[in-house]
């Protein structure tokens, strides 16, 4: 089995292989075979040519919406395997790879059934002999980058509205998790996308994304992954002036006022942190509580923290499963070390697993930190990981101020019963996403994006499609008469 598809075939590249890891186990999955410089060239000039060249940017909406609801009904079809291949990949545990799935198929219907709904408009220019109209175009070749947590889920909420705007893409998946986006192009191809739409090449960032960033020939880069490499790409897109959207990272408030019910307060600060491991974009990593809740919901989500189920994530008792790779981890004990070493509480996790089972695998125990300041390193990063640090308040304003105290603006949460607050302090908080007494639910037909620095655009909802749409201005005079605008 070979791995690049290129101008309708798939292809071995020239780059030679590089294993991929299972999280839970460090055994190899298999060997997937990496792009090289002639292929990333090979790609682009594939995507060039059948954007060009169409006939997809000209096929009628309606037909494309048909081929991505041909993708939705196969990956039903394909969804244990789908979801089983995830699992090994990243090692989230098998319910959280079904979901993702079950996503990933919402997405594709959602763009399926808006591809073509919004044909532009007419303007009124008040000149009945004038036809003035805005259309809809795709802006032409684009390059997908995406991240290693949710590989599937995040190449879904840019490949189906990028087809369905009518663009061609070059796939560009994280090295350290490609198995599902390669699955993903084969529904594809089955499905019957035309030669060249679609096209995906394996490698690291160096090697394959970053000349794709400065091809010439590439009009739009459309990137999630961490800030660093967002700020790479944003600078190397420059000379070309390229559409560039980013999606980067989060650091997000859990604020809990004291008249929230206990119980579920604490169910909701594990879920907001601890789904795949904390290796979420939007994690409620910054628990943030009125003084009064404060120390009880402290030992209780320790307690309870402590009592999470570490495993493989193909076993049905499994709670959470590993981080994805021991240099993540090494990032994650560092955090926690120099939180410690600053003053913070230890109040669970703060260390790897004594489960014999779990030694192969890259395991960090569920994490929580109190007595934490705004200037440590834990409070201030992303630290992407199975760490929950708790911060007090006494007031709304100190809750805002609070919530607001970080560089990013990805998403946060807040949970009181007085509804008057609940949507004053949303309307407050500079985050692209708040939830009222909720934690990590989205829509297809919903906006998701950043604030701050944690990007620049907005994926899913129409927003989602518009980014992947050029607006042009059609302008008709029915009945020209002689200007006489220079008199000679
Ligand atoms: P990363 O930035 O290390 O890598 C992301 C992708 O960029 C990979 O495919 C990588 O190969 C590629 N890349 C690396 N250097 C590049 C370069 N110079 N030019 C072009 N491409 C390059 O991120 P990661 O570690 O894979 O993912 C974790 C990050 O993703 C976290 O910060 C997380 O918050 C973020 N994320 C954000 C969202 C969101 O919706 N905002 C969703 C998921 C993940």
């Amino acid at each position: 089995m070979v791995d690049l598809f290129i101008d309708g075939a798939w292809t071995a590249g020239s780059s030679g292989t590089a294993d991929v890891v299972n999280p839970f186990d460090a055994t190899v999955v298999r060997a997937v075979d990496q792009a090289g410089p002639a292929d990333v060239e090979h790609a682009v000039a594939a995507a060039r040519t059948a954007f060009d060249g169409g006939p997809w940017r000209t096929t009628p909406a309606s037909e494309r919406g048909a081929l991505l609801r041909r993708v939705a009904d196969l990956l039903i079809r394909d969804k244990e395997a789908i979801a089983h291949t995830e699992t090994l990949d990243t090692g989230k545990t098998l319910v959280e790879s079904r979901v993702d799935v079950d996503d990933v198929t919402a997405v594709f219907r959602y763009y399926a059934d808006l591809a073509g709904a919004d044909a532009g408009r007419v303007v009124d220019v008040g000149q009945p002999h004038v036809l003035s109209r805005v259309v809809r175009e795709p802006v032409g070749v684009c390059v997908l980058i995406t991240p290693w947590n949710y590989p599937l889920l995040q190449l879904s909420w840019k490949l189906a509205p990028a087809l369905a705007a009518g663009n061609t893409c070059v796939i560009k998946p994280s090295e350290v998790t490609p198995l599902t986006s390669v699955l993903l192009v084969r529904l594809l191809e089955e499905a019957g996308v035309p030669r060249g739409v679609v096209n995906i090449v394996l490698g690291d960032g160096p090697t394959v994304g970053a000349p794709l960033t400065e091809h010439p020939d590439v009009d739009m880069v459309s990137f999630t992954g961490g800030l660093t490499t967002g700020q790479a790409i944003i600078r190397a897109s420059a000379a070309t002036v390229k559409r560039v959207a980013v999606e980067l990272g989060g650091k997000n408030p859990n604020i809990v006022f004291a008249d929230t019910d206990f119980d579920l307060a604490v169910d909701y600060a594990l879920t907001a942190v601890f789904l795949h491991s904390g290796q979420v974009c939007s994690a409620g990593a910054r628990l943030i509580v009125q003084d009064e809740m404060h120390d009880d919901l402290v030992a209780e989500v320790g307690r309870r923290a402590d009592r999470i189920r570490l495993g493989n994530g193909l076993d049905d008792a499994t709670e959470s499963g590993p981080l994805v790779s021991a240099a993540h981890r090494t990032k994650i004990e560092g955090f926690v070390a120099s939180a410690l070493a600053g003053g913070a509480r230890l109040v669970a996790g703060g260390r790897r697993p004594e489960d014999p089972d779990l030694q192969r695998g890259y395991f960090y125990r569920p994490t929580v930190l109190a007595d934490v300041h705004r200037d440590m390193r834990v409070i201030r990063e992303e630290t992407f990981g199975p760490i929950l640090t708790v911060e007090r308040f006494a007031d709304e304003d100190q809750a805002i101020a609070l919530g607001n105290d970080t560089g990013y603006g990805l998403a946060g949460a807040v949970w009181t019963a007085d509804m008057g607050r609940a949507h004053r302090v949303a309307s407050a908080l500079r985050h692209g996403t708040v939830w009222i007494n909720d934690y990590h639910p989205y829509v297809p037909a919903a906006e998701w994006g950043g604030m701050k620095r944690s990007g620049n655009g907005r994926e899913l909802g129409p927003t989602g499609l518009a980014e992947y749409q050029e607006h042009k201005h059609v302008w008709h005079n029915t009945a020209p008469k002689p200007m006489r605008w220079f008199a000679g």
